[in-house]
This record gives C-alpha cells, sequence and structure tokens, in this order.
C-alpha cells in the first residue's frame, strides 16, 4: 500500500483502520462462505484466503479490492491481483 493513497470514502463508523473496511455480510452468508472455506475467524477478526497465494489475510480492504460496491471483496488478495492482471510486470520475477 502506498502512503496518502487510501481513499476515505466508504468508511464505515467504528472502521478499525481509516478508510478501509470489511463488507458487512449477513450471518447466513459468513456461515457460508466460511464452511466453503474462502474464510475463516481468526482471534476475532475475519481472514479471507487468496486462492493465488495460498494466504490468510485480513478480510478488509487493505487487502483486497472491494466489489459491488464495498458488497463483497475480490478473490484474490491485491498483490495477486496485480500480477494476474499486469503479468508482464512481474515476468523477471520468480515465484515460489
Ligand atoms: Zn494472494
Amino acid at each position: 500500500m502506498i502512503p496518502g493513497t487510501a481513499s476515505t470514502r466508504g468508511r464505515k463508523p467504528g472502521s478499525p483502520v481509516a478508510g478501509y473496511f470489511s463488507p458487512a455480510f449477513r450471518a447466513k452468508q459468513l456461515a457460508l462462505r466460511i464452511t466453503k472455506g474462502g474464510y475463516r475467524m481468526a482471534d476475532g477478526e475475519l481472514e479471507k484466503r487468496c486462492p493465488a497465494c495460498e494466504e490468510w489475510w485480513p478480510a478488509d480492504t487493505e487487502f483486497f479490492f472491494s466489489l459491488r460496491n464495498g458488497a463483497d471483496l475480490h478473490s484474490y488478495c491485491k498483490a495477486c491481483y496485480s500480477v494476474v492482471r499486469h503479468p508482464e510486470r512481474y515476468a523477471n520475477e520468480v515465484r515460489a
């Protein structure tokens, strides 16, 4: 994340980090996502697994792009999204 680029639009009251937020999933929707394995609760924080790097990241807009006007998150984390979207920028990097 480049400092100063985070938008504060769409911030919800009580959001722990200015400019970032988690989608407000309904309980049923969230339970289904956790059952499917894309999400988990860790230390009271909702985390989401990126299928590309297979890492768990906090399920908020600091790590994932938002979809549908903030109602959902992109499946890839921001780092993987840019690799998929702009592979030429990473052509010289070897990914483990
Ligand atoms: Zn990733």
